[in-house]
């Protein structure tokens, strides 16, 4: 460990009951009104400028000239009935941090602090950002339409991190280039012409049409992407009709999508559009089909020189032993937005959530249950050390 480092003595003291607290008391997306206010309430301790913006909170500390970094934590939960079985579990019935992002807010919180009380090791700007309704896609949207740009400074780079069942717990795990895929969710309403069962001949049968198309829709990854390329089309939800023996007049179909390479995302919400229509026109359909786009989150693309000298300050900091590639994932996350807006390079890593006594259970499972350490220590001291391979003095 490097002997400019700030001691983290007095931020682990409060650290794990800051999270088990949280745990309990889980908030859903874009209503974290309570998570937002013991945030902001700790950075004002701290020494933080503190604002609410767009149902987040974002802290600035000045320390004289230098860089300036971002560092986000997201901060929602997730409508998931908690089964982990923990003394600390969710108090909140059907609601639950089941990604993980109470141990954001709280490696997050330990690093502002730890930098706030070693300001004779750094100079520059730290601005610690919490945002809401990472898992609807929208914080990071929010914070922006309430105005981030103009009400701190413009950073030079942005990080954040996640908890992940892999690498082990201790460790981190970091790579340049798309780790996370560009994700959209569309709900297609296709029209038929209702009937009696016994009478199909009279109607047109939507539950035939959206069959038609969920096996369709199978060909787009399979025939129309390059086998080299990455892309996921799935058909998660088909509803149609209520009784054996009504032909419904719609069906509604939830189809989510992902990639990793724009032009992709492209080729595959075209060929969606015109599979539809043209099963549609097949079926003889007497109205067009609607299409309904949400929780569209971008693509995580991480920097490869802001990606480099985290690496670099990981290997310092931790050791080569501790610090792993990061593989991609198919899930996504609105990180991005915020650096995307101010136009300034980010990277994204991740940090390992089980030690190896533990059977690993996945993100937004009802057992998702983090070991508390080393896995706050561990991101704690992550945060500083990438916001430090800006930050620290020459
Ligand atoms: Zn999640
Ligand atoms: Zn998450």
């Amino acid at each position: 460990m490097s002997t400019t480092f700030p001691d983290l003595g007095s931020v682990s003291q409060w650290q794990e009951e800051l999270y088990k607290h949280l745990h309990e008391h889980p908030e859903l997306s874009m209503e974290e009104t309570e998570t937002a206010a013991e945030i902001a309430r700790r950075l004002e301790a701290m020494g933080y400028d503190v604002q609410h913006v767009g149902g987040g909170v974002v802290g600035v500390l000045g320390n004289g000239d230098g860089p300036s970094v971002l560092f986000r934590a997201d901060i929602d939960a997730l409508p998931v009935a908690e089964a982990t079985g923990l003394p600390y579990s969710s108090k909140v019935e059907d609601v639950m941090h089941a990604c993980g992002h109470d141990a954001h807010i709280v490696c997050a919180l330990g690093a502002a602090q730890a930098l706030a009380e070693s300001r004779d090791l750094w100079a520059g700007t730290y601005i610690a950002l919490f945002q809401p309704a990472e898992e609807t896609a929208e914080g990071g949207r929010s914070m922006v339409a309430d105005g981030l740009l103009d009400k701190i400074p413009r950073p030079d780079v942005a990080l954040a991190q996640h908890v992940l069942v892999a690498p082990p717990a201790g460790q981190v795990a970091t790579a340049a280039g798309p780790v996370l895929s560009a994700g959209d969710s569309i709900r297609i309403t296709v029209f038929g012409k209702g009937s009696h069962g016994s009478m199909p001949h009279l109607g047109v049968d939507p539950v035939v049409l959206a069959s038609a198309i969920v096996l369709r829709l199978q060909g787009i990854v399979a025939r129309e992407i390059a086998p080299a390329d990455f892309g996921v089309v799935t058909v998660g939800s088909v509803q149609a009709g209520t009784k054996s023996n009504i032909i419904p007049d719609h069906a509604t179909l939830l189809v989510n999508l992902r990639a990793y390479d724009l032009a992709v995302r492209t080729t595959m919400l075209e060929a969606i559009e015109r599979i539809v229509r043209g099963e549609c026109a097949a079926a003889g359909s007497p109205q067009e089909p609607t299409f309904e786009y949400y929780d569209q989150f971008p693509m995580t693309d991480n920097d490869a020189d802001v990606d480099a000298r985290v690496r670099a300050a990981f290997v310092e900091h931790f050791g080569a032993d501790r610090v792993q590639h990061l593989p991609r994932i198919p899930a996504s996350e609105d990180f991005s937005v915020v650096p995307d807006a101010f136009g300034i390079p980010y990277t994204y890593w991740g940090l390992g959530g089980f030690t190896a006594d533990q059977t690993p259970v996945p993100n937004h499972n009802p057992g998702f249950a983090p070991a508390i350490q080393p896995t706050l220590a561990t991101g704690t001291e992550a945060a500083i050390a990438a916001a430090l391979a800006w930050l620290t003095k020459e």
